[in-house]
């Protein structure tokens, strides 16, 4: 139900809306009109108003139009909210319901698993780099974190981009389920990295993900627990 539809339906009468602009309304249901100078109530108003002296005419809408200066909506609008009458904007149709929602656990899984694939895949980009960034150039220097998370990490993510590409299904349920949570924490620290709060690694990394995925990745990640 939009604004018009909804103060229609509430019944709404001129002489409400009247009132709550403030205009006397005398017991003949005759008020001076605010649109002409009038010195006489001339104005008669009940669920439209008539001026007998000017013509003005209308509904409760018209009349608040009239008096603010709005537009029909704003003044629909305006009543609305003066006398708490609910509705709709009525901007086209309503979107339909996100698809993601009614994604089957198949889709889900496959859709979480791209996910930490891609994550894991950036990740180990990073690390590759770190490693040959930031190798101390001799003994007695101390190592840096990154350097030190590389030597860390690197095999073990790449044993698990192994599993996401070559292992079958039960393995990846299993991998995608337990460690989407880390995936996600990896993919906003080097969110981060790339937003330069730490600086020092490459902007390539972290951006070759596909647009418009990045809000949705802790349903995405998750998912995969789910099936
Ligand atoms: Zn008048």
């Amino acid at each position: 139900m939009d604004v018009f539809e909804a103060i229609r339906e509430s019944g709404i009468t001129a002489r409400q809306a009247a009132e709550r602009c403030g205009i006397k309304i005398n017991r003949n249901g005759m008020a001076v009109c605010p649109f002409h100078k009038d010195k006489n109530p001339s104005m008669k108003i009940d669920s439209r108003y008539y001026c007998f002296g000017c013509g003005e005419k209308g509904d409760a809408i018209d009349f608040v139009a009239r008096f603010y200066g709005l537009g029909k909506k704003e003044a629909a609008v305006q009543i609305a909210s003066d006398f708490g009458i609910i509705f709709e904007e009525k901007r086209g149709r309503k979107p339909p319901p996100e698809r993601k929602r009614r994604l089957s656990p198949e889709q889900r899984f496959e859709r979480a698993e791209k996910k930490c694939f891609r994550v894991l895949s950036d990740y180990l980009c990073c690390l590759r780099e770190w490693k040959e960034k930031y190798a101390p150039d001799t003994a007695e220097e101390e190592w840096n974190p990154l350097f030190c998370e590389a030597l860390e990490k690197k095999d073990y993510i790449e044993y698990l981009l192994d599993i996401l590409l070559y292992a079958p299904l039960s393995e990846r349920v299993e991998l995608v389920a337990g460690y989407g949570e880390e995936a996600l924490k990896i993919e906003r620290r080097l969110e981060q990295l790339t937003a330069g709060t730490e600086g020092g690694i490459g902007k390539d990394n972290g951006e070759n993900g596909e647009s418009g995925e990045s809000g949705t990745g802790r349903a995405d990640i998750t998912a995969g627990s789910m099936v």
